[in-house]
């Protein structure tokens, strides 16, 4: 239950050595639970910082426990990372999202991109590009429809295998996003080097933003800066009309947070969409 997988996490966090924990295991864990469907995907929308045109949707993932308890990505990730079960979780978060999208554009539904979270271990794999091709050709959905978002840590301190395989998935069509910017140590130098299209600030920048000129200078900063090299800009974590003016004074292109919508599940989408919150459309 519950309290066993909090004191697994625990017992993970407890050192370097990790003795007791057993990779093996995790890896049986993971797949009992895609098994038993207590993995499911979650879809938070993005739109238009102006016109509130619907951009694309982040894919998140939700693990429900047989007695119900919901165990937070920001606990199982990290777990999962620690191993081999990373690729299993990564490839059946990939595959779910992308199955969903594709169900969406054939049912004339929506057109827009859904954006997947990679693992920085991720690019550890070298399969890595055919699973993700193969997964487009699985499910049908095209390439331009599909985004990776990887963290700056991701994104930089790869070797050259890691930095060719995203080329390769960027020269399939396949967008990337530089994710939680603001949190790394990334240079201006590596920023030109990697083939993003666009970067996603972090929340802590955003929520801080109102309050603190700080923040609100290091928000402002990195969209001339992104707009400078030509990427676009997403800011996560908006939860106040108030969040939306600062972003639209400072012309950021995107946003995605509780003042939109909260992340919903497959059939709370069709829900939002027929609310109208969002323009849909071009
Ligand atoms: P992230 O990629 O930075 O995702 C944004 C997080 O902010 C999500 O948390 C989202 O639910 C939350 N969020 C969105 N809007 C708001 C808001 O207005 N206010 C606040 N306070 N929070 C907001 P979540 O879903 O708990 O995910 C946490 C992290 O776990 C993600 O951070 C991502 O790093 C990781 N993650 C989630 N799903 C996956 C996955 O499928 N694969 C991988 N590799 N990582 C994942
Ligand atoms: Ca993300
Ligand atoms: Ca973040
Ligand atoms: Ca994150």
């Amino acid at each position: 239950g519950m309290e066993r997988m909090v004191a697994n996490t625990h017992a993970m966090s407890n050192g370097p050595g990790k003795p007791g924990t057993s990779d093996a295991g995790f890896v049986e864990r993971i797949r009992d639970a895609i098994d038993r469907q207590e993995l499911s995907m979650v879809y938070q929308p993005q739109a238009d910082v102006f016109t509130n045109r619907l951009t694309g949707f982040e894919a998140l993932s939700r693990w429900r426990l047989s007695d119900g308890t919901m165990l937070p990505p920001d606990v199982f990730v990290p777990m999962a990372e620690q191993g081999d079960a990373i690729h299993l979780l990564g490839e059946w978060t990939l595959r779910a999202a992308c199955t969903a999208a594709a169900g969406w554009l054939r049912a004339g539904i929506l057109d827009v991109p859904v954006s997947v979270n990679l693992s920085a271990r991720q690019l550890d794999d070298p399969g890595l590009v055919l699973k993700v091709l193969g997964v487009l050709a699985e499910t049908g959905l095209p390439a331009a429809n599909l985004k990776l978002e990887l963290t700056e840590t991701a994104m930089f301190s790869q070797g050259a295998d890691a930095r060719e395989a995203l080329m390769q998935l960027r020269g399939a069509g396949i967008r990337m996003v530089l994710d939680d910017f603001g949190t790394g140590w990334s240079s201006l130098a590596t920023l030109r080097r990697v083939p993003v299209e666009a970067l996603k600030i972090d929340k802590q920048f955003v929520q801080a933003m109102v309050e603190d000129r700080d923040a609100a200078a290091i928000v402002q900063a990195v969209i001339a800066l992104a707009h400078a090299l030509d990427l676009t800009v997403v800011a996560e974590g908006v939860e106040t009309a108030e969040q939306r003016l600062y972003l639209q004074a400072y012309r950021c292109d995107t946003l995605q947070g509780y003042w939109l919508s909260r992340p919903l599940s497959a059939d709370g989408v069709a829900e939002f969409l027929a609310e109208r919150r969002v323009v849909i459309g071009r």
